[in-house]
């Protein structure tokens, strides 16, 4: 019967996608959830991205989620007279709060607290730790620092400051306005970035509420005091991401593959979905293929049981984008098929904190009942999604039909693994036993002779769990 991927595949939307032929040949290859990047872009580009996005997504009846990631307290340096400047290992240069022009030996942070928030010893990392620094004397808005390591520096690039701390809120008032106007697109996700604690998730959330929305948070993980919170940022979120990009400069290097570990599992085991995020498949930025190293990494997040994985400037500034969405693809198929070839359930998470022990311990006989009799198909009646997310949660090896009758809950749920949400009538929905077994069929996931497993009720008192014949 057909291999469909679980993992799903999030992918940046920018200059080298935004057009609506790549777009649809993106949809088609398999991008399961877009992200619209907040950092760059207008809103005029980002609603016309949007609605693009909607327009083919009903066309081809290929609904896909969207995340808007809002940026956060993401510091920035300003402008140069000539788009950059170079700076010298062993050289000094100023960095300034002022409102005044970059030029050669002086930075502008438009960050303008920065001279309060740093001390002399601190370091400053630019452009993803690119080049660094250390700040040598604070005087006024004047920051003066020594390049250990030189490179050159272009306008709007960002800036590190590992180990300070930083006085500005996670929901800044640019994040503000972006997530009122993302809110007002229909997203399908909110992602913030630079969260350092459960209260900026809350913040957003009563952003969200007031307007009447109820769209979901993913949390950014790339500080490490969000790593001294993460349980309480866990219980909070909606979901997670496991920003390299950022936790690659603001923590030791060798620490993201561990950290990325303990939070896949931790996602797991509350039931939130887990995007393993940034240089995926860099080196497909230039070139049509990526390196070993690349695609091994990108096998092990998949193994490793996360929900998704996403491309940035892959396919946001790339040569390959709708390449580099075919290769992960191929890379996420592949680890799968091991995966369910393994005697036992691989990568087995052990849930905590879920407010269903019910749901949660069907779920898990759902998930050895699916392998023990080999069914085709997981088929789960889901309003609004969550018994399909705590059903993938434990990585069932069958695919998972949700069955719902709200588009929108369709759309959250393109990012769960193996999930295949389904918009059904109401009367479809009342009838779960021929619509599975319609459904299954239709996408050859069961001949006859062969099982489904339904799950109802699942949300109440009384589930059900029925070994159906097709
Ligand atoms: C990251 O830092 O890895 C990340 C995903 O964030 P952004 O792309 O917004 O910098």
């Amino acid at each position: 019967m057909q291999t469909l991927r679980k993992t799903r595949i999030v992918t940046t939307i920018g200059p080298a996608t935004n057009k609506p032929e790549i777009l649809e040949q993106l949809i088609r290859s398999g991008v399961d959830v877009f992200r619209v990047n907040m950092s760059h872009g207008t809103h005029q580009d980002h609603s016309q991205a949007i609605e693009t996005i909607r327009a083919i997504s009903d066309k081809l009846g290929q609904p896909v989620g969207i995340i808007a990631d809002l940026c956060g307290p993401k510091i920035r340096v300003g402008k140069f007279p000539g788009g950059g400047i170079d700076l010298i290992a062993g050289e000094n240069a100023i960095i300034t709060t002022r409102d005044v022009e970059g030029g050669p030996g002086l930075i502008v942070s438009l960050y303008r607290d920065l001279h309060l928030d740093l001390k002399a010893g601190d370091h400053v990392l630019f452009d993803d730790g690119l080049m660094d620094a250390t700040v040598l004397s604070v005087k006024d808005q004047d920051l003066s620092i020594r390049m250990d390591h030189g490179g050159f520096l272009r306008n709007n690039k960002g800036m590190n400051l590992p180990g300070a701390k930083l006085s500005v809120g996670a929901l800044t008032p640019k994040d503000r306005t972006d997530a009122l106007f993302a809110l007002k697109t229909g997203v399908d996700y909110l992602a913030l970035s630079f969260v350092r604690g459960p209260e900026d998730i809350e913040n957003l959330r009563q952003l969200i509420t007031e307007t009447g929305a109820t769209t979901p948070i993913i949390a950014k993980i790339e500080k490490p005091e969000a790593l001294e919170q993460i349980e309480a940022i866990v219980d909070c979120a909606d979901g997670l991401m496991v920003a390299r990009g950022d936790l690659g400069v603001e923590l030791p290097l060798e620490k993201v593959p561990i950290v990325q570990r303990d939070l896949v599992l931790r996602a797991r085991a509350q039931s939130k979905p887990v995007i393993v995020a940034t240089q995926m498949l860099e080196s497909m930025i230039q070139n049509p293929r990526p390196t070993r190293a690349e695609v091994s990494d990108a096998t092990t997040a998949v193994i490793m049981g996360t929900d998704a994985v996403m491309l940035s400037a892959e396919t946001a500034i790339g040569l390959y984008p709708v390449q580099s969405v075919e290769m992960l693809h191929r890379i996420s198929l592949e680890a799968e098929r091991w995966q369910n070839s393994l005697p036992q359930p691989p990568d087995p998470v052990l849930h905590g904190g879920q407010k269903s022990v019910l749901r949660l311990a069907v779920a898990r006989a759902t998930m050895q009942l699916a392998r023990d009799l080999n069914v085709g198909a997981v088929v789960v009646r889901s309003l609004g999604g969550r018994s399909a997310r705590v059903v993938s949660s434990t990585r069932p090896m069958a695919p998972i039909i949700a069955l719902t009758t709200s588009p929108e809950t369709v759309r959250r749920l393109r990012l769960h693994r193996g999930v295949i949400p389904c918009l059904v009538t109401q009367e479809e929905f009342n009838q779960p036993r021929p619509t599975a077994r319609e459904i299954a069929r239709r996408l050859n996931l069961v001949k006859t002779g062969e099982y489904l497993l339904l799950l109802a009720g699942f949300g109440r008192e009384e589930p059900t769990l029925t070994a159906l014949p097709v």
